[in-house]
């Protein structure tokens, strides 16, 4: 098993350092290569996503990634940008599928912004399209209008589509993936008024069809936002379009408290995946040594589930960290009064400590 691990920029160095101690205390086998990538490839490489981390990636059975990015690129050109290493990523390997879990952890309930009772258990799964939508579709770009309500005025425009076999892909994805969970899919659209969703309804229709031991359901993209933060835990799996995910998946994730919590994962059709915090580089905090490890440990744990058959491996990194939380081992974006503030590296000794006493007490 071949990971590529890369840390990346501003907090992506000190959490990823303590995922890999984590992978390192499981007694795996596997072979672990780190590239520089994000602004730190471009100060050594003069490119985000220089050759050689491509190919290290390409090669590998999954990424580890940190997080990319820094206010000091901003001015420089957008190819140059660090964000868009994961954009050259996401589309050099085809990772079409995102995974984002929102789990509510009893102990950080307190840290939602919604009333315990809503959150208390929650365990949704949102799987978000990644390589098409109207992120993707040609043609976009500005133009000076011909029609509409201002004709010769500046326009920008960007075009919405999908194609039948990419939304069965995902489609597949996600019923596969209530399967394993409580048998249930929300597909969310905006079939009312948008020609691609109204295919993206008819096509998961079908596929759902295939799945008959999984209860499909369908949701407009307006009432899925308000009944996320209204019943939030009448969810199990949702899936949906890239823009709509996107929006829909940094909602989901304040309901559970703190960005440090989520992980994610991106697969392609190979179950080849890039696995990284739902969170960026975090510049304010970075070298400190404060920056909360949970949902790049997670996302490990994710890795080993999805792309490297180890789903055994990831249950005991799940589980360390329900306990570490238990024990009251708290980094500062998750802290309450009661719990003990910790370190970026005390959290994942903790981690570690955690594995390593479930390994002794499984042996003896
Ligand atoms: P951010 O997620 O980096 O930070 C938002 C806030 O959350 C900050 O206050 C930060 O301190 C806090 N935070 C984030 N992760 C944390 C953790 N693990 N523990 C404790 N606190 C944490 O978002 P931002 O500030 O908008 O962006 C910073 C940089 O990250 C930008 O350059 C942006 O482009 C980049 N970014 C990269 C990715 C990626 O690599 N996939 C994703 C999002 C943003």
């Amino acid at each position: 098993m071949k990971i590529a691990v890369l840390p990346g920029d501003g907090i992506g160095t000190e959490i990823v350092a303590e995922a890999v101690k984590v992978l390192q205390a499981l007694d795996l086998k596997f072979e672990m290569e780190t590239a520089l990538v994000g602004g730190a490839a471009y100060e050594a490489h003069g490119h985000p996503l220089p050759e050689s981390t491509l190919e290290l990636a390409k090669e590998a059975d999954a990424v580890l990634f940190g997080a990319v990015g820094d206010w000091k690129y901003d001015k420089l050109d957008r190819p140059l940008r660090p964000e868009q290493a994961v954009l050259g990523l996401r589309k050099n390997l085809g990772l079409f599928a995102n995974f984002r879990p929102a789990i509510c952890y009893d102990e950080l309930v307190g840290a939602s912004s919604l009333k315990p009772e809503l959150v208390s258990g929650l365990d949704i799964l949102i799987i978000r399209e990644l390589t098409g939508d109207i992120y993707f579709g040609q043609p976009r770009g500005r133009r000076t209008a011909v029609d509409g309500h201002f004709p010769g005025a500046e326009e920008a425009f960007d075009t919405m589509r999908y194609s039948r076999p990419e939304i069965e892909r995902i489609a597949h994805v996600a019923f596969q993936a209530a399967r394993k969970r409580s048998k249930r899919v929300t597909s969310v659209d905006k079939a009312n008024v948008l020609e691609t969703f109204q295919l993206w309804k008819d096509v998961v229709t079908e596929v759902g069809k295939e799945y008959p031991d999984v209860a499909l359901d369908h949701m407009y993209v307006d009432n899925a936002a308000m009944q996320l933060v209204k019943a939030p835990k009448k969810f199990d799996v949702v899936v949906t379009g890239n823009m709509f995910g996107d929006i829909l998946s940094d909602e989901a994730a304040m309901l559970t408290g703190s960005i440090g919590m989520l992980p994610s994962a991106s697969l392609n059709a190979s179950s080849q995946g890039l696995y990284e915090p739902s969170h960026g580089s975090a510049p304010d905090i970075a070298g400190k040594g404060i920056a909360n490890p949970l949902a790049t440990i997670l996302s490990a744990a994710m890795m080993l589930r999805f792309s490297l058959d180890q789903p055994e491996a990831a249950d005991r990194i799940e589980s360390a960290v329900k306990d570490v939380l238990a024990s009251g081992l708290r980094t500062v974006d998750i802290f309450s009064e009661g719990t003990k503030k910790v370190g970026t590296r005390e959290m994942g000794d903790a981690v570690v400590a955690a594995i390593t006493t479930t390994k002794k007490i499984t042996k003896s």
